[in-house]
């Protein structure tokens, strides 16, 4: 078995189970309609029926309906994925005569016929999924050629080469998609691909398109024999097995392998299934009157508003995806097919009038005649997500609620990614270290080692390496090292390639189509003008220029952080940053939860601010005991034996904490800061190297004993559970006095400037009424002694984070003395999961790969587990004390699905680090977005059940 059928293979056993899953015995689906016809302005389906056509089946349907020339066809349904994946790869019993009776159809409609001597009828069989996997499912075209009909269409067309090119392109996609003809090893070339070397090689021609019809017929007689050779099986002639062949092998790809990372990667479900979609052919590869191309209706790389996309003129569509021939762009069509062009520019304005989105269109010329062979919504970059929707709010063709759910609330960290730094850039050019440029394909600016193969990528990013991935062209197989890399660069292969496209789905830097590069994958090396760069040598690319630099360029911040964090653009130089304020004003009208970060520095927190942080929902106060010197006097506080040595040391702290306090509070400008007492294991601020304790001996003047038996001492077996948190506070009551009396020192300072301060003290760790009790009194206390020394009111708040089981479980409890909760889902989820959180990294990507969890817990909220227990505590917390504020801290405040997850179960606030705020306010606003619909949904459908009447509007 070759590594691709045992892959295919065991992700079969594998994800034959998710179809399984529904009752364990496999489900008869209901509807007996498998089969859906489209041609001749009309069709059975429509843009409605995704989830049972697919994408690219209802809007074939959709297109045909409006008008737009689509070649006629029909769409299998993704049931009978449903069932033939059930029902051990077998169809239902009424399909093969449902596709008979549209097959006739088809040739009535077009006047061919499967395999016949006068008109034989070619189709094209396509996956077609309900959300698009780019690249990561087969095709097969030109099907129907056979030795004879080759011979019918070389004679009709009359053009044989055209004839005997599809005939071996049809051949090769065969023999690799349903014959499993692939390369073996990471450094293998395609078998076929190389038969057609060794021939170019023979008849001394450089492209293929060199080759004569003679050649290529010769090269159809090779193919055919090394699929022999391989299968011992001949290449079928039989039009009808060759279409079941192709069904049989679309179905399969969807649990290839890539596929299902794809799927993993994206959160499609396996359940889903593709549907497969058999239409007639038409030509690109007819001459030169006839050519192939993709396009959007809007740069997907930046949004403007203009035609983008490229072709190829005497070519099939897979050349111009696949990135074999670097494309034309579009704007030659002009050119070169001046009515072509002309009625391409009519279709882009009627997608985006109908679909009302920005549309990723494929389409074939045959003489002349334009063609359609798909829409979907484009996938895009951040920035254009940006610029699109807002735009296509002042074209009035969406509103400005639509505008917010269309940009995925992650892709903005893509707007906040780094562009290259001015200086650095300069430098390198100057430094001659510009070796080329290629086409900018996936905006942002990416420096690191470079490697030339998926494998590696994945090896070295594995140890924290910062990589960039080097191929010719990519393809689905290097999906996970695409994944792993920083960045993507490619030598061949146009801004629609397989590496843009999902680069810029995937949010990554991306260069293609870089043609002065030659890659060499057997000695691991690519040569640039002259210059050999090896595997592991630094290199920098710039997907917004498509700048390819050898070494290290450094990075400098997006116009958005410029603008608001460094502040060294002006709001009006920058359109992005206009449309990312537009975009964020609009988040803010609709949102209800607070948006807060997470911070402990003055400048963090006014970065935060910058990005619409309402607050800071956690300042770790141990962050500050690294800052200077005062690291010497915490060691001392920790070393200390009697509780007035440990007073002492508190003591020279205190000014510290009260400083980086006070700049905190200035900074806030009235905003509620929670600040929590101290959190880590006192052992974590201890040095375990002996010169360095020798150091601190000196420093203290100790005896070195004496500081390496206290380092002993606090040495624990599982510090994540052991003495921290409130417990620290409990054994020693005066480092939470200290921090308090700092906390109220500073607000009463800065209250005297005429500034308000909100300070919110945080206990963590909490389990038990009675620990929080203690720590309270200690806060209350101070409270009332800094007032009386200042003879300032100050307000604030004492409350405490859910972080250990037992806190949401007496939540009622707690409530009665906490006056907030702050969700701590770090720690949570590592206790109510029984999984460190700093050893969970060893095991995690095993689990997720055999899908026991969805997505990482400790990035995204287990709703079921952890999140159980969350609404358990809020429920508890709220009962015993109806207006308990509560919040979320953990790591998960950023996450988009957790945050939607906190609007749902009512929290009052999500807190992030700085950078993700931005992200947070969209989430936030479409969290409120998707309740409403699914409420407004719901209402409908009830109402069209009856059983809401129409006066209970
Ligand atoms: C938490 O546990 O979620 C939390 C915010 O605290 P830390 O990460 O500091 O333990
Ligand atoms: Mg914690």
């Amino acid at each position: 078995m070759t590594r691709e059928t045992v892959i295919l293979a065991e992700t079969r056993i594998k994800t034959d189970s998710h179809f399984r899953g529904n009752n364990g015995k496999g489900v008869m689906p209901k509807a007996s309609k498998y089969v859906y016809f489209f041609g001749g302005g009309k069709a059975d389906g429509s843009a409605q029926m995704k989830a049972l056509l697919g994408g690219k089946g209802a809007n074939l349907a959709e297109m045909t309906r409006i008008g737009l020339p689509v070649p006629p066809g029909f769409t299998i349904t993704t049931e009978v994925c449903t069932y033939y994946y059930q029902r051990k790869h077998t169809y239902p019993p009424e399909l093969s005569k449902q596709v008979e009776g549209t097959i006739v159809r088809l040739e009535e409609l077009t006047g061919k016929k499967f395999g016949d001597m006068k008109n034989p009828l070619l189709v094209s069989v396509r996956s077609g999924a309900r959300e698009s996997m780019p690249g990561m499912m087969d095709t097969i075209l030109n099907l129907g050629l056979n030795d004879k009909t080759v011979e019918v269409l070389a004679k009709r067309s009359g053009n044989p080469r055209f004839a005997w090119d599809s005939y071996r392109r049809f051949v090769q996609m065969y023999g690799d998609v349903v014959m499993g003809i692939q390369a073996k090893g990471k450094d293998d070339h395609e078998p076929f691909e190389e038969i057609m070397h060794t021939l170019k090689r023979e008849v001394r021609v450089e492209k293929d398109t060199d080759l004569t019809a003679g050649n290529l017929e010769e090269l159809v007689r090779r193919y055919k024999q090394l699929i022999r050779r391989h299968t011992g099986r001949d290449f079928p002639q039989d039009p009808r097995e060759q279409m079941w062949g192709s069904v049989g092998a679309v179905f399969g790809s969807w649990n290839n392998d890539r596929a299902i990372v794809y799927r993993r990667k994206y959160g499609i479900p396996h359940e889903w299934g593709t549907a497969v979609n058999v239409q007639a052919m038409v030509f690109g590869n007819m001459g030169n009157t006839s050519a192939t191309g993709v396009a959007f209706t809007r740069d997907p790389a930046t949004g403007r508003r203009e035609f983008y996309g490229e072709y190829l003129i005497n070519a099939q569509g897979e050349d111009v995806v696949a990135g074999i021939r670097t494309p034309h762009p579009i704007a030659d069509l002009a050119r070169e097919m001046p009515k072509a062009h002309k009625e391409l520019e009519k279709i882009r304005h009627l997608l985006e009038k109908h679909f009302k989105d920005m549309q990723d269109f494929e389409f074939t010329i045959e003489d002349n005649k334009v063609y359609m062979l798909q829409t979907r919504n484009g996938k895009r970059t951040g920035l254009a997500a940006v610029r699109i929707a807002v735009e296509m709010v002042q074209e009035k063709l969406i509103d400005w609620r639509k505008a917010l759910a269309r940009v995925p609330a992650d892709s903005l960290a893509h707007v906040l990614a780094p562009v290259f730094d001015r200086v650095s850039r300069h430098e390198a050019e100057r430094a001659g270290r510009l070796l080329c440029r290629g086409l900018a394909a996936g905006p942002g600016a990416a420096s690191g080692k470079v490697v030339f193969n998926a494998e590696d990528a994945v090896a070295m990013a594995h140890k924290g390496e910062r990589v960039l991935l080097a191929r010719i062209e990519t393809t689905p197989e290097d999906l996970r090292g695409m994944i792993a890399a920083e960045g993507i660069l490619t030598a061949r292969g146009g801004v629609s390639s397989h590496a843009a496209l999902v680069a810029r789905q995937m949010g990554k830097v991306c260069v293609c189509g870089a043609q002065d590069i030659h890659v060499d994958y057997a000695t691991r090396t690519m040569r640039v003008k002259g210059r050999t760069i090896r595997e592991g040598d630094a290199l920098s690319i710039d997907g917004t220029s498509g700048e390819v630099f050898q070494g290290q360029v450094k990075t400098a911040p997006s116009e958005i952080v410029q603008v608001l964090v460094t502040k060294t653009l002006s709001p009006k130089k920058s359109v992005i940053y206009q449309q990312f304020a537009t975009l964020m004003k609009w988040a803010d009208q609709v949102r209800r939860l607070n948006i807060r970060t997470n911070a402990d520095q003055p400048d963090q927190a006014a970065n935060a601010v910058g990005f619409g942080a309402e607050g800071i929902g956690l300042c770790r106060t141990e962050h500050m005991f690294f800052g200077g010197n005062r690291i010497d006097a915490v060691r001392e506080m920790i070393i200390a034996e009697t509780t007035e040595a440990r007073q002492r040391a508190l003591a020279k702290l205190l000014p510290y904490q009260r400083e980086d306090f006070i700049g905190i509070f200035r900074q806030m400008k009235g905003l509620p800061v929670t600040i929590r007492t101290l959190d880590p294991p006192l052992h974590e601020f201890l040095p375990n190297d002996g010169e360095v304790m020798r150091e601190l001996a000196e420093k203290l003047g100790i005896p070195y004993e004496k500081i390496a038996a206290r380092v002993a001492q606090l040495h624990e077996a599982n510090p994540m559970l052991g003495h921290r948190g409130c417990r620290l506070g409990i054994s020693y009551p005066e480092i939470t006095e200290m921090q308090a009396r700092a906390i109220f020192e500073a607000a009463a300072h800065v209250q005297k400037e005429g500034i308000k301060v909100h300070p919110e003290i945080m206990i963590p760790l909490v389990g038990f009424p009675k620990e929080l009790q203690l720590q309270l009194e200690i806060v209350h206390r101070v409270a009332k002694e800094v007032e009386a020394a200042t003879k300032q009111k100050i307000s604030y708040l004492v409350g405490t984070m859910i972080e250990i089981p037992r806190a949401a479980l007496v939540a009622d409890e707690i409530a009665a003395d906490a006056e907030f909760f702050s969700f701590g889902t770090n720690d949570l989820t590592q206790t109510v999961l029984g999984m460190s959180r700093d050893d969970s990294g060893s095991f995690l990507p095993a689990y997720t790969e055999h899908e026991i969890v969805k997505a990482n817990p400790f990035a995204s909220i287990d709703q079921t587990g952890v999140g159980k227990l969350m609404k358990l505590a809020i429920e508890a917390g709220r009962k015993a004390r109806p207006d308990l504020k509560i919040g979320i801290c953990g790591e998960h405040g950023g996450d988009p699905a957790s945050i939607e997850f906190c609007h749902r179960v009512g929290l009052n606030y999500v807190s992030c680090s700085p950078y993700r705020v931005p992200i947070a306010r969209l989430s936030a606003a479409q969290a409120v977005l998707k309740v409403n619909e699914a409420q407004t949904d719901g209402v409908k459908r009830r109402r069209s059940a009856g059983r809401i009447s129409s006066r209970t509007k």
